[in-house]
């Protein structure tokens, strides 16, 4: 299948309210761009140095999701041009991307990663510190970030009914964190969940945003 076919494909599965992130990391520029002339706009990197050299070539109407771990002392490289960070997981990742934001001048949309996964390696928050952050003098005070919502990664597992039960409790939390601190905000409103494995649980379990590589790209080759 071609990346053309795999994204029709997609498309005609994934209803029109959800958003596609078509995750490109470790794929060469030119696989993207067959990707973004097949109409796909949205790709999603998960490392700094990667995604850098890509958009420096790439369109520049391409919206730029990060997606992975990033460190505070690395936010200066790419706060000029991402468009969001999924993956805010500290209030000293965030004071950090509201400054460099407003050194360039623009607004950068930020979701809090929660920790939803059995798996130890992953990266997140829990409710208890993502109030904490949200109760932050610093946070009252930032000016130059949008919190558009939660993202989250389910176990790598097997058992549809595990995953279904993580995509759960991150919708609590976004729920939860819209009523007691963003009622008023349209602009919370993004549930990033589901991967090639697992979108269709997670668009059930009310996803607006999926995040998908392989599906689209077919298999990463980790060198
Ligand atoms: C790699 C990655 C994805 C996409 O995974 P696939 O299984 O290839 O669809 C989604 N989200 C995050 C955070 C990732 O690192």
């Amino acid at each position: 299948m071609t990346i053309q076919e795999n994204l029709r494909k997609l498309r005609q599965e994934i209803p029109d309210s959800v958003k596609l992130v078509a995750v490109s990391k470790t794929k060469p520029t030119n696989e993207i761009m067959d990707a973004y002339q097949a109409g796909q706009s949205v790709f999603g990197e998960n490392k700094v140095q990667e995604l850098v050299t890509k958009q420096i070539i790439l369109p520049k109407d391409i919206e730029w999701h990060f997606i992975g771990h990033l460190q505070t002392n690395k936010v200066r490289q790419i706060a000029s041009f991402i468009d969001y960070i999924e993956s805010i997981d500290s209030l000293k990742l965030l004071i950090e991307v509201n400054e460099e934001a407003q050194k360039n001048n623009r607004m950068i949309n930020c979701l809090l990663q929660f920790h939803i996964a059995s798996e130890e390696t992953k990266f997140g928050l829990d409710k208890e510190s993502a109030r904490c952050l949200l109760d932050s003098k610093e946070f009252s005070e930032m000016r130059n970030i949008r919190i558009a919502g939660v993202m989250g990664m389910a176990t790598f597992c097997t058992d549809p009914e595990v995953v279904r039960t993580e995509f759960r409790m991150l919708r609590q939390y976004f729920t939860l964190l819209k009523q007691e601190y963003f009622i008023n905000s349209p602009e919370f409103r993004e549930l990033s969940m589901g991967m090639s494995g697992d979108y269709r649980i997670a668009i059930e379990e009310g996803s607006t945003m999926v995040r998908i590589g392989t599906a689209v790209f077919s298999d990463r080759m980790y060198n």
